[in-house]
């Protein structure tokens, strides 16, 4: 029989990719700890219209990226390819906002988008994400956008905080209309997908990446010159807080981002070395309301784990790695030999091995080891064990103390 692969785009994340991607995980959730977030698990499949209300019919990633089926009974059910929406979800029908004037969520895990996989896009990806209901203060964005630069700066990853703000119901229309007017007057320069979609979603076509598109929208009006005052007050508000954080920020006013959901300000770290954005987010003032909540204004960010992963030039060095070599009829001894340095906290490998010391000392060099712990029966006998310390090859007699 044919040896099976792994589905196109789904990987096995294992070795030292695993170890960075767990190394910067356990960081974020630290992190997010510390700003006292609270973890929510939530489930991988929701009914597809969460998605679809949420993220926006005419978005790609509900037009074309979802993973999308009908159970045995006919009802359409999704993969997650976010978990804005899933959050925004449970927070309504859990009645969260009855609980605290405001709640802060956070959430890791697997996301499904159908998309071409490449390097560092994959149909399986992992994020975390911070959601805070509850508060329509720029306070709340500048401290979202603070952490997230923390984090950054913690793992070694230089970014530049992208800013800008996209307004809300008042003033979003009157923009709309005048960057339709200017998208038809360039209409001939624009890829097929920005044709099609201008009309019923023109500022996407801001966020497009095809060079052909960015060199049309060059001059396109910009949004912050059409913020009402309320949205201007809170932007200018944000760019005082980022200053007094000394937050490095640059405003981009045709960073838009690819959810229809978004309102006041949307940001994106991008990686200064590869100018690929690994965390993005933005403020969701009508999300909870448009789901059957109360009015509830949001603001959170996502980090792609993958990808943020591969930018960390290094993680810490794992604890040395014990091995303990019996040597002769000692089995015995030796499980309660390493039991007890597991019991003092150390990384430990028992042999599985037989055979002369100098091939338990070669399987100890392939498996890294950084120190043999040899028992024979003399150690046996004397209640000690020989510790050889393979990079140095010193090797002194330790006695155990009962
Ligand atoms: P892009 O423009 O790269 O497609 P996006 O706008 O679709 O990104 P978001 O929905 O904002 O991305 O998700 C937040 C983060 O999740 C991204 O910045 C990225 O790091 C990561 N991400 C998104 N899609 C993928 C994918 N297919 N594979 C791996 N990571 C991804
Ligand atoms: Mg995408």
């Amino acid at each position: 029989m044919d040896k099976f692969q792994s589905v196109r785009g789904f990987h096995d994340l294992m070795g030292d990719e695993l170890r960075r991607f767990r190394y910067v995980s356990e960081l974020i959730r630290e992190k997010l700890l510390l700003y006292n977030f609270e973890e929510i698990v939530l489930p991988v499949v929701e009914y597809l219209e969460v998605f679809q209300r949420s993220i926006g019919e005419t978005t790609d990633i509900v037009q074309k990226e979802m993973f999308a089926f009908q159970d045995r009974k006919g009802r359409w059910l999704a993969l997650r390819p976010e978990g804005t929406a899933g959050a925004v979800r449970a927070y309504i029908q859990h009645s969260l906002y009855a609980l605290k004037p405001y709640m802060k969520l956070f959430y890791e895990g697997p996301m499904f988008r159908y998309e071409r996989p490449q390097a560092g896009r994959y149909r399986q990806f992992h994020q975390i994400g911070a959601e805070v209901f509850g508060s329509k203060d720029p306070l709340t964005d500048a401290e979202l956008i603070s952490l997230v630069y923390e984090i950054l700066s913690e793992l070694g990853i230089p970014v530049v905080i992208e800013i800008n703000s996209i307004g809300c119901k008042i003033c979003r229309p009157a923009y709309r209309s005048v960057l339709l007017e200017y998208l038809s007057h360039v209409e001939r320069n624009l890829c097929e997908v920005c044709i099609d979609r201008k009309d019923r979603n023109p500022l996407r076509v801001l966020d497009c990446k095809v060079p052909a598109c960015k060199e049309a929208v060059k001059e396109a009006p910009k949004m912050v010159d059409y913020l009402c005052e309320e949205c201007r007050e809170h932007y200018t508000r944000l760019k005082e807080y980022l200053s007094a954080l000394s937050i490095p920020y640059r405003e981009n006013p045709y960073l838009v981002r690819g959810l229809d959901y978004y309102t006041k300000t949307v940001f994106e770290a991008v990686s200064e070395e590869l100018g690929i954005t690994v965390i993005a987010g933005g403020r969701y003032d009508y999300l909870v309301e448009e789901l059957g909540g109360p009015p509830t204004p949001a603001v959170g960010f996502a980090v792609g784990l993958e990808r943020l992963s591969m930018l960390v030039k290094e993680v810490p060095a794992q604890e040395p790695l014990y091995f303990v070599i019996p040597f002769g009829p000692v089995e015995d001894f030796a499980l309660w030999v390493a039991k007890r340095l597991r019991a003092e906290g150390k990384r430990v490998e028992l042999s599985y091995r037989k055979g002369s010391l100098k091939k338990q000392l070669e399987l100890a060099n392939r498996l890294g080891v950084r120190y043999a712990v040899i028992v024979g029966e003399e150690e046996k006998a004397g209640s000690f064990y020989t510790l050889k310390d393979m990079e140095t090859g010193e090797q002194v007699r330790v006695e155990i103390t009962f």
